[in-house]
């Protein structure tokens, strides 16, 4: 197993090297925000987009951090996202709603939505939105983390566009439709956030940028054979769901619970399935989400539940260990100390991702984020 360690002695969950530049996360912040804001999104709703994208970067995301943000300006200037949503409750119990998001910024409605399933956690003990009508929300986990700062569990789920084949098939029709379940400990929270595909796509426009080959095992081309070719993928071939280790075709687990996400965030509030969503930039995309707050107070004191947290986190962490592991982690951990090391020594960001947010940028008259050193 390799683990990068920044020489500082701080822990970080991807590779960094001469290709990278590193970020004042503050500037980093700004900038996403700025660009935002120059683009007709109100100020907090540009901050919570610029929160999302930056906090998957601090958690080594970087499938899901700042290189996407061109993709939302795209989705913002081909008029494919409402930058002025009127986000609205549809319908209402006292443990559920439904949300309608207006085309707005996928972060912006999720936000709004998970607000208000804490909100009715905290009277009926639990609470459950459903939105529909949205676009692409960036990392999952960053909705489920918010019910942990109420001492919730959090539950955030979405459907995304149709870039993975069901087990057996070979055309793209499910989406890459993330979970992510979090929960309060009495340090650093549990937080389980994962495509349900074996990778999701940010991961492959990664390698791209990169020139790299993707390994085997994550893809099949359009003929429907396993493949290391990035291209071969963006040229009609599709992803394999998450699970089923050494069968071709990708996992029946993964497959499950990409339609379940289908189920939960799509047809539960009268949305639709990942095959007929669209792209951030076009007309209804029609992307829905669904989140969960469970209060712990409701079933047990919350104090009790977060020292039991510990005690199993930490049995889990030192049960007898493969030799060829250097430790076991428990999710979400990496994430968290990553964090703790970019909050410090900044945000590495691709230098080829750099000279796009530098375009970026000067096109929409904010001014670039940062010079290559040299
Ligand atoms: P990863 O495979 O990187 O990680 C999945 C989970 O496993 C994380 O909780 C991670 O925690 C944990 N983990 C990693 N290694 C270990 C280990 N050795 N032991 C225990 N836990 C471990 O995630 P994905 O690449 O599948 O997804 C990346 C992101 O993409 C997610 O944030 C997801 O929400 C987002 N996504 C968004 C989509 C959208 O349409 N909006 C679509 C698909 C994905 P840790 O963070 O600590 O590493």
């Amino acid at each position: 197993m390799s683990e990068d360690f920044d020489g500082s002695g701080g822990y970080e969950k991807t590779h960094v090297d001469e290709n990278y530049v590193r970020v004042p996360v503050e500037r980093l912040f700004s900038f996403v925000k700025s660009v935002l804001v120059r683009l007709g999104v109100p100020e907090g709703d540009a901050s919570v987009v610029a929160d999302n994208l930056v906090m998957a970067d601090l958690r080594g995301v970087e499938s899901h951090g700042v290189q996407r943000l061109k993709r939302y300006v795209d989705g913002i200037l081909s008029g494919g996202v409402n930058v002025h949503p009127d986000i609205r409750k549809v319908r209402e119990g006292p443990s559920y709603a439904l949300v309608d998001g207006d085309e707005g910024l996928g972060q912006v409605v999720g936000r709004f939505s998970m607000e208000l399933a804490i909100e009715k956690a905290r009277k009926a003990g639990i609470g459950v939105v459903v939105a529909r009508n949205s676009n692409h929300y960036g990392i999952a986990g960053y909705y489920a983390l918010m019910a942990v700062e109420h001492g919730m569990i959090g539950i955030s789920m979405t459907n995304s566009r149709p870039l993975v084949a069901p087990t057996g098939g070979v055309e793209r029709f499910l989406g890459t439709n993330p979970i992510a379940v979090a929960a309060p400990t009495g340090g650093r929270p549990f937080l389980l956030d994962m495509a349900t595909s074996v990778v999701p796509i940010g991961k492959l426009e990664v390698y791209r940028r990169k020139g790299q080959e993707i390994p085997l095992g994550w893809a099949m081309d359009k003929e429907g054979r396993q493949t290391t070719s990035v291209e071969a993928v963006f040229n009609g071939g599709a992803l394999l769901p998450l699970g089923g280790f050494g069968e071709l075709f990708g996992g029946h687990k993964g497959y499950g619970l990409s339609v379940m996400v289908d189920i939960l965030s799509g047809l539960l509030g009268g949305g639709t399935w990942s095959r007929h969503v669209k792209n951030t930039s076009e007309r209804h995309s029609e992307v829905d989400h669904f989140f969960m707050a469970v209060d712990v107070e409701a079933f047990v004191p919350l104090d009790d539940f977060r020292r039991r947290m510990d005690e199993m986190m930490a049995e889990l962490k030192a049960s007898k260990r493969h030799p060829d592991f250097e430790r076991i982690w428990v999710h979400g951990e990496k994430g968290f100390l990553t964090m703790e090391t970019r909050r410090r020594i900044g945000v590495p960001i691709y230098v080829g991702v750099l000279e796009e947010l530098n375009g970026i940028g000067e096109e929409v008259g904010v001014g670039r984020l940062m010079e290559l050193e040299g």
